[in-house]
């Protein structure tokens, strides 16, 4: 994991369209924003290396020549989890298609755009990343922190990829941390309409997010059954 610094306000566009590159570089410039602007695949990997500090946010196209965008998006993922990306895709199709393959970017964006609505998902991308920076940050340990309009836990800065039911469940214990919730006072919480009704259910969900966290957390465990009663979360012994 990387320690280099990002540059506030900077973006990266990795575009092979000039049109749109351009486009997009002189929108940013007036929105107050700064630019690099890359138009091949095999490019962006040598040159993200190459910087002492990285730009905030990658605007990334998903058909380029060279290394493609979905390659690109893991990459930065893994090597460079601190910066956001948006990924541009050509037909609104790929993006349920993008969803499912879980790259983590953090926003898609379909073509063809308005330079405003681009600009506009950029700020709304860059106050999230900024929001929960510090607990992406390589050194943050023992965080476990909710993103709640990005429906996703980070446990020190990786995300957990929990489904909608384990962020819930989630998120209702760690509203009291200590306490303890019977299987029941979680299900009404979770399911206001009680589509699901079996306590079985309860226990089949946290057990799968006890084994999300543990993938990360393998010593430390913050959700804690206890015999005959129910859950809580507790992150302190
Ligand atoms: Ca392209």
């Amino acid at each position: 994991m990387s320690h280099v610094e990002l540059a506030p306000d900077h973006i990266l566009i990795i575009e092979d369209e000039p049109k749109i590159a351009r486009l997009v570089t002189d929108y940013l410039s007036s929105s107050g924003f700064s630019s690099h602007h890359l138009d091949h695949g095999d490019d962006v990997l040598p040159w993200l290396e190459e910087q002492d500090t990285l730009p905030e946010l990658v605007l990334l196209d998903l058909m380029l020549p060279g290394t493609d965008g979905l390659t690109l998006c893991r990459e930065i993922r893994q090597r460079w989890p601190q910066l956001a990306i948006i990924m541009l895709t050509a037909k609104v199709e790929e993006i349920d298609r993008l969803l499912g393959l879980e790259l983590g970017a953090d926003d898609y964006i379909c073509k063809p755009f308005s330079p405003r609505e681009v600009v506009a998902r950029i700020r709304a991308v860059l106050r999230r990343s900024r929001a929960t920076l510090h607990q992406r940050e390589p050194g943050a340990k023992n965080l476990l922190v909710l993103d709640e309009d990005g429906w996703r836990a980070l446990a020190d800065g990786q995300d957990l990829g929990l489904t909608a039911v384990e962020f819930q469940l989630l998120r209702v214990m760690m509203s009291a941390p200590g306490r303890i919730f019977t299987r029941e006072q979680l299900m009404d919480h979770m399911y206001r309409d009680h589509r699901i009704v079996s306590e079985r259910t309860v226990d089949s969900h946290v057990k799968k997010l006890r084994r999300k966290i543990a993938d990360i957390w393998q010593e430390r465990e913050v959700i804690r059954s206890v015999y005959g009663v129910g859950y809580k979360y507790q992150p302190e012994e």
